[in-house]
């Protein structure tokens, strides 16, 4: 390697000398795009870990503003940005941006929804999935099925996390491994169990692991990765394509035709209701049991209340959630995810 191309090889010097990686890898990843759905916890360490490689363009979405409680797990984080409050994908913009040069960065403040999915997705390589629920996930699903994008499914709850790469119309899909969403409160979320940074940089390196990969063209996808990092249990799971899925076999997209859940303020209350999808009827019983370990439980005839961390929660059976003391809809629906993990 002489002259121009030395320099321009440079930065990137010792990935290309990987044997498996090579300047053929190097050279895709320039003009690969990526669609990051996330700008938490596994989003910024995979926004970092893509813009140090070399990726040429990514797309971030996040609806969130950082809090101190992020800090921990965040990789671009700085404990006065932590506690400002600053809309989360502004802050990693400026610093990915400062990080390598090379790779372009769009971001976009707000929800990934059935509405905007689509055009976010449009003209991407590859989606990745550092979302926080369950709802995103299908849809995002449903949208690399249609579009016939592969995309990275990423996940972590206290020590635990999975992944795994999905090759519409060659591997099992989302909805191959999950048919249909657990009864919503059977999930854990972070805001309940906590969570360990140690397993946000192990999942989001198996992601990262099988994106380059599949840019590279190794990846067949269909294994699960499932790590417990505090047990040091790694499991890696076929899974195999479900002859019935409703969105691979059968292109059913029920969540990018709004199978969604609505929020409504409730002007004079202080309060946004969100109403969820008839199929996720609640069952209260499943939530006491897990609401009760933290924060204030109160059954009232027929519904409960949460108070939580200064938030308060209405936990309605016919699938409805009414948040206390906001009249903002992105900040209810942010507080669900979190502390609800729906
Ligand atoms: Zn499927």
């Amino acid at each position: 390697m002489k002259g121009r191309a030395f320099e321009v090889n440079e930065k990137y010097l010792r990935q290309i000398i990987f044997p498996l990686w090579g300047e053929e890898l190097q050279e895709k990843l320039k003009s690969t795009k990526v669609l990051l759905v996330g700008g938490g916890a596994l989003g910024s360490f995979l926004l970092q870990g893509l813009v140090r490689a070399g990726v040429g363009f990514v797309r971030v979405v996040d609806r969130d503003f950082s809090s101190i409680d992020n800090l921990h797990r965040h990789a671009f984080m700085e404990e006065e940005e932590a506690k400002s409050g600053k809309i989360k994908v502004k802050i990693m913009e400026e610093k990915a941006r400062r990080i390598n040069t090379d790779t372009k960065i769009e971001t976009c403040f707000g929800d990934f929804h059935y509405l905007n999915a689509l055009s976010l997705a449009q003209g991407v390589d590859c989606i990745i999935d550092a979302t926080d629920n369950l709802e995103t996930r299908y849809l995002i699903n449903e949208v690399a099925i249609k579009e016939g994008v592969p995309w990275i499914y990423g996940s972590v709850v206290g020590s635990q996390g999975m992944s795994m790469a999905i090759l519409p119309g060659e591997s099992a899909c989302f909805s191959c491994f999950l048919p249909s969403p657990p009864s919503p409160g059977m999930l854990e979320t972070c805001e309940r169990v906590g969570i360990i940074n140690s397993v946000v940089m192990i999942i989001s390196g198996i992601q990262l692991t099988l994106f380059y990969r599949l840019i590279k063209g190794e990846e067949r996808g269909g294994n699960l990765f499932a790590v417990d990092a505090w047990e040091g249990k790694f499991r890696k799971i076929k899974v195999k394509r479900g002859e019935e899925c409703p969105a691979c076999q059968k292109k059913e997209f029920t969540f990018l035709q709004g199978r969604f859940s609505t929020l409504t303020t409730l002007c004079g209350r202080n309060a946004v209701q969100v109403v969820f999808p008839e199929q996720q009827k609640f069952d209260l019983d499943i939530y006491k049991n897990k609401l009760k370990r933290r924060g204030k439980l109160e059954e009232r005839g027929g519904y409960l209340v949460w108070e939580i961390e200064g938030n308060i929660f209405y936990l309605f059976p016919d699938a409805r959630v009414m948040v206390k003391g906001t009249e903002d809809k992105v900040k209810a629906r942010n507080l669900i995810s979190r502390y609800l993990g729906i």
